[in-house]
């Protein structure tokens, strides 16, 4: 293992990583609970890199202020709100640490996990998830339409997202490495933390409310969330169009059949209007569905040749780099 030897040195450093969008009502509850535990852990160094997503709010100006304070905290802030896939990929890419972990700023990650993600990298795991043992603190609605994706995209994709894990985990360094490689703009995080596998250990805790302010995403973000989860790790969508198809020639084949043989039987009839009205629009519907599909690729291609970066910082706050 290529890291093992800095896990239980005083110079190991650890890396928080949390993104913030308009959470300025929670930011001391956060510093609050980090500083609480990074104290408790006496063997590590820790950076806590805080990325700010183009807050409309005070919340960079208390993030620069925390800073100032405390050199532990660095500031990202990004150009604007790029969304929280691309504030997390940020922090990432900015994390200096033999470890790195991903955090939600409104605590609904619990830090006191942190210190047993700790005990058990330096127990050997190269990657250590926290999985949510119950989801009672999200609606009913979005606890199942989270159960539906997982089992719909996992179905799919080859690449198997577990259930109820979140961003919240810990990540060895070659493990935070081989993320950074992955040359996709459009990034998935869920999906691509699956995909690079590493030796995985998982640790339950259970979900929180959110200490302040309101959730981010709404039912539609959401639901567009989901599409580009299984566009970007499955292209079984577009493959079951070519079985569909296929299946409507055949029975279009037998269905001009059975009419040749009526017509040389019983002659020509004249009703019919329904059932061909019926047929148009339905394989009508079908082929606008599957084209909205093929778009949803191809835009996705199209976003990935332009090679625009994933996020743009305009600065970055507190500790120069003195290693
Ligand atoms: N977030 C972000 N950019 C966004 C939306 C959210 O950086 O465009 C951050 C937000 O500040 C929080 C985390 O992502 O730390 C999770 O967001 P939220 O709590 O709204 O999502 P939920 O927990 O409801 O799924
Ligand atoms: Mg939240």
């Amino acid at each position: 293992m290529t890291t093992s030897d800095t896990r239980h040195t005083h110079t190991t450093l650890i890396s928080i990583v949390a993104p913030f969008y308009n959470e300025a009502e929670g930011i001391d509850y956060f510093r609050d609970a980090i500083l609480a535990v990074v104290e408790g852990i006496a063997d590590a160094a820790f950076e806590i890199v805080c990325v700010d997503d183009g807050s409309k709010d005070s919340t960079l100006q208390q993030l620069i202020a925390l800073s100032t304070s405390d050199p532990r905290f660095r500031v990202l802030e990004l150009t604007r709100n790029f969304g929280k896939e691309a504030a997390l990929t940020a922090g990432i890419d900015f994390a200096r640490g033999d470890a790195v972990i991903p955090i939600d700023s409104d605590l609904q990650d619990p830090p006191e996990l942190i210190p047993v993600l700790i005990e058990e990298w330096r127990k050997g795991a190269e990657v250590v998830l926290a999985r949510r043992a119950d989801r009672g603190t999200d609606s009913f609605l979005k606890r199942k339409s989270a159960e539906m994706f997982y089992s719909f995209h996992n179905r799919l994709s080859s690449v198997k997202i577990p259930q109820n894990v979140g961003d919240f985990r810990l990540m060895d360094r070659v493990a935070v490495d081989a993320l950074k490689s992955l040359p996709e703009r459009q990034r998935f995080m869920k999906g691509l933390f699956a995909w690079i596998g590493y030796k995985t250990v998982v640790v339950d805790y259970v979900r929180k409310p959110r200490a302040a302010g309101e959730t981010k995403f709404s039912g539609w973000k959401l639901w567009n969330f989901a599409l580009e989860g299984i566009t970007s790790f499955s292209t079984a969508p577009l493959r079951v169009w070519t079985y569909i198809g296929g299946l409507g020639a055949l029975l279009t084949v037998t269905y001009a059949i059975a009419i040749i043989l009526r017509t040389l039987i019983h002659g020509v009839d004249v009703p019919g209007y329904a059932s061909l009205l019926v047929a148009v629009l339905f394989f009508g519907s079908l082929q606008l569905i599957s084209v909205g599909l093929l778009g949803e690729y191809i835009g996705r291609i199209y976003l990935e040749t332009k090679q625009r970066p994933t996020y743009l910082i305009r600065r970055e706050y507190g500790a120069v780099d003195e290693s």
